[in-house]
């Protein structure tokens, strides 16, 4: 049975998020017209939505949304990401899509301990997968036979966040306290948004980046670590890397931080 990695795009976004959200912001505070505000924040985008951010005000952070795709992802890693209430999903069925000849995913803990380990787990994602066939062949439907795979099996998504959902969720899964594989997931988004639109997402990523840790006693203590991780990033997608360069480089920096 094949393992698989992990792979993200961002597919598509709002055209020119940074001046929707500061056409809707300018809004709020003036009396002119539609058209004149657009001509108005003409320019002057960059400089209203950091306003608008050091204010606090970030509902007009909700008109310009990011689509992403990914693929090589766990099953574990959806129980976690549809958790996010205010995204939206589009997630491979194991109802209607047979999952025969399926990917696994091996965590990178199993992978560090060496062949030896990593054959046993290949060993018993085969012998769940066997497990599944049978149930297949013996006539049950797909829809119940997928419940004897495993949180390791491989799921495929489309999912679209606005952008103060994202910089919420950059905040909670960029963390070195969220769990790696989700973590890795978002290092790679925010790689890829950071690069189409710095002026939103220049700041992203966990509290201590841009300020105080806000995890308390639970803290990593890793500070300086984080931020020079958030600045390699940040180098990455203003030099514009392709997303193979992003998603590589989250690949070899992003695991084992804790
Ligand atoms: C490190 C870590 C460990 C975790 N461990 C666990 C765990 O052990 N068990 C577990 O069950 N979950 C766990 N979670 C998941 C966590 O509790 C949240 O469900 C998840 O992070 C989604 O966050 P959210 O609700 O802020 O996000 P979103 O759904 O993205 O919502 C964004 C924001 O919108 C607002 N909002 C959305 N819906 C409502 C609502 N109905 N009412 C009021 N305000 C709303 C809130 O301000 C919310 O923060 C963990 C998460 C992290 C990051």
């Amino acid at each position: 049975m094949p393992e698989t990695q992990l792979n993200v795009r961002l597919l598509s976004h709002t055209p020119d998020p940074v001046t929707a959200i500061a056409l809707a912001g300018r809004l709020c505070y003036s009396d002119s017209d539609i058209l004149s505000l657009r001509e108005g924040v003409r320019g002057r985008a960059p400089q209203f939505v950091e306003k608008l951010a050091s204010l606090g005000h970030l509902s007009p952070f909700e008109h310009a949304s990011f689509t992403f795709g990914a693929e090589g992802v766990s099953r574990a890693l959806l129980a976690q990401i549809t958790r996010h209430r205010v995204a939206s999903f589009s997630v491979q069925s194991q109802r209607y899509v047979k999952q025969n000849g399926g990917a696994y995913l091996v965590p990178p803990s199993v992978a560090a301990l060496g062949e030896e380990a990593v054959a046993r787990f290949e060993a018993q994602m085969d012998a769940i997968w066997n497990f599944y066939g049978e149930w297949l062949a013996a006539g049950i439907p797909a829809e119940d036979a997928r419940f004897v795979l495993p949180n390791a099996a491989e799921t495929r998504m489309v999912f679209t966040m606005n952008a103060r959902e994202l910089l919420h969720f950059f905040s909670l899964r960029c963390c070195s306290r969220a769990q790696w594989e989700i973590r890795r997931l978002a290092w790679c988004m925010l790689g890829l948004v950071r690069r189409e639109a710095p002026e939103l997402f220049g700041h992203a990523g966990p509290a201590c980046v841009s300020g105080a840790c806000s995890e308390g006693k639970m803290s990593c203590g890793k500070q300086a670590e984080m931020r020079k991780r958030s600045e390699a990033l940040t180098v990455l997608a203003s030099d514009g890397a392709e997303d193979e360069a992003i998603l590589s480089w989250v690949l070899q920096n992003i695991y084992n931080e804790n």
